[in-house]
């Protein structure tokens, strides 16, 4: 199992992209967690959205899904055959219909490969290929479902944005590696985690690997500072940084 930072950026940020993964491996599928609007551009340079079985949205925000419409749009260009589907929480499905409807009316009656929903719930794991997924609400502005990828005895799970939340703790107990956004330091923003907040969550849920990402602009530097300082007996901290692929 592996995981490639497609970018790790905040919503406004430039040069990181936007906070997105790629989840792949021999004999695993390939999953697109997120995709907001800095993110085609990075996955089309490099030719990876050739390679996506699935995309995962944790939640409507644009910085996490406007991309969706560029790359449903290119997948027509080049003919894709194979079917796309979109894993998200109830109210994904919708929410893609309407933003390629709106971009580029229609379009979507004429993709040349199916474009399927599966909807993802707390109450329910869901089985993708050899990936088994569950998911949880975190502490966001929309629902956020924060999800956790498992196959052949390995894990990782990706936070989407929000604060932790009891439920995200209980998901994340244990988890091979845990990518979860980082907005400040100390600052409280509403919806969005401290440092001081996820060293509990990573101690309460024992997570040993932790990567951080989605810092705001005016914390990046401090908080770059701030996990590099970390020293945690059997926990390992790191910065996403662009393009780097994180072996699980
Ligand atoms: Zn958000």
């Amino acid at each position: 199992m592996k995981v490639t930072v497609v970018g790790c950026g905040e919503a406004f940020d430039s040069g990181i992209g936007n906070n997105s993964y790629l989840l792949h491996g021999a004999g695993l599928p390939t999953v697109l967690v997120d995709c907001g609007y800095q993110i085609p551009e990075r996955l089309w340079a490099k030719g990876l959205h050739r390679r996506l079985d699935a995309v995962y949205l944790t939640h409507t925000h644009a910085d996490h899904s406007f991309g969706i419409v560029p790359l449903l749009g290119r997948f027509l260009i080049e003919r894709r055959k194979r079917p796309l589907p979109v894993i998200g929480h109830s109210g994904v499905a919708s929410f893609v219909r309407r933003a390629l409807d709106l971009g580029y009316p229609g379009m979507r009656e004429h993709l040349s490969y199916p474009l399927e929903f599966i909807a993802v719930s707390p109450a329910k794991r869901v089985d993708f290929g050899t990936l088994s997924l569950a998911c949880a609400r975190s502490d966001h502005g929309v629902v956020n479902l924060s999800v956790r990828f498992e196959a052949k005895g390995r894990s990782c799970a990706f936070s989407g944005d929000g604060a932790p939340s009891a439920a995200t703790e209980a998901l994340y107990r244990g988890v091979g590696v845990l990518f979860h956004e980082l907005y400040s330091v100390r600052r409280k923003y509403s919806g969005h985690s401290t440092l001081a907040e996820l060293r509990a969550l990573a101690d309460r849920a024992e997570v040993r690997r932790v990567v951080v990402s989605h810092h705001a602009r005016e914390h990046k530097a401090r908080l770059h500072r701030a996990v590099a300082a970390l020293r945690e007996p059997g926990r390992e901290w790191t910065t996403a940084r662009p393009g780097q692929t994180i072996r699980i």
